[in-house]
């Protein structure tokens, strides 16, 4: 089941290393423009893996609203 929670990259932060996009268990992270990392919320499932590795820290989880 989801998790009420998705995965959220500060896109001014990201330094495009691509470990979150390797990382993520369904395919749900993509390079935007090659510069900055854009999770989808249809497909994260919040298991916080992306979070973990990032080395900017900056992929925050945000609350599902319904
Ligand atoms: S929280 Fe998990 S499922 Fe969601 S984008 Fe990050 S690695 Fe992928
Ligand atoms: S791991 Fe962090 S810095 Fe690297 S692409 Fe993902 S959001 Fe950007």
């Amino acid at each position: 089941m989801a998790s009420k929670f998705f995965a959220v990259a500060d896109r001014k932060s990201c330094v495009s290393c691509g470990a979150c996009f390797r990382e993520c268990p369904r395919d749900a992270i993509r390079i935007d423009h090659g510069c900055y990392a854009v999770m989808d919320p249809a497909l994260c499932i919040g298991c916080g893996k992306c979070r973990r590795i990032c080395p900017a820290d900056c992929i925050g989880m945000e609350e599902r609203k319904a």
